[in-house]
């Protein structure tokens, strides 16, 4: 359903629009990495989000603190062996059961530390809950950012506002590079457009790194 309606929206664009957008694309792009590496991080900005513009709504990265940080977030969960279901850290409280007089004499007397399933109310021990960790793959294409990092005040050093800004550049690049690519692919690698192909220019493709 969804790549119907970007199909529609495709054919509806002008075919001529197609190389324009490469060209300027390419621009941008040789601008965007110039400005990184000579530190001009507002020309860098301009680029890559001029870049961004180009770009049908459907194929844009979406540059949002708050989206990004749902999508990055580490998922940790501890599994219930009573009821099989996986509980987030948040909903999990650790405390110290004593022992009763016959675990006890089975234990050794020390406390066990347990929590409470919020599904089915019964006791785990945490020694024999399986805890996963779901973090997120590197490199992964999310279609999204969080907003660029700002300077604020002197509170946040040169130093490592130039480390921050460099690493949200390369890394929206990236995300740019990859949604450029799947643009491409949708639209100029069908055989009826092979003319139109070859007249796009790809040759910076291999050679910025
Ligand atoms: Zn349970």
């Amino acid at each position: 359903m969804l790549y119907d309606t970007i199909f529609v929206q495709i054919q509806g664009m002008p075919q001529a629009r197609l190389p324009d957008i490469n060209t300027a694309y390419v621009k941008y792009r040789v601008g965007a990495i110039h400005a990184l590496k000579s530190k001009q991080y507002n020309v860098m900005h301009g680029c890559l989000i001029s870049i961004n513009a180009l770009l049908p709504a459907e194929y844009q990265v979406v540059v949002s603190t708050a989206e990004y940080n749902v999508l990055a977030k580490v998922d940790i969960t501890y599994h219930c062996n009573n009821c099989e279901v996986d509980i987030t850290k948040e909903d999990i409280e650790v405390f110290d059961l004593i022992p009763n007089g016959m675990e006890s004499l089975l234990h050794g007397g020390k406390a066990n530390k347990v929590w409470s399933c919020i599904k089915c109310n019964k006791l785990n021990r945490l020694v024999s809950t399986s805890i996963s960790q779901t973090i997120l793959q590197n490199p992964t294409f999310l279609g999204i950012v969080p907003e660029s990092p700002s300077r604020t005040n002197g509170l946040m050093d040169r130093m490592k506002f130039n480390i921050e800004i460099e690493r949200w550049g390369w890394n929206l690049l990236g995300e740019l590079e990859f949604k450029m690519g799947k643009f491409r692919d949708d639209n100029w690698k069908r055989g009826d457009n092979d003319d139109l192909s070859s007249r796009i220019d790809f040759s910076l493709d291999d050679k910025e790194s």
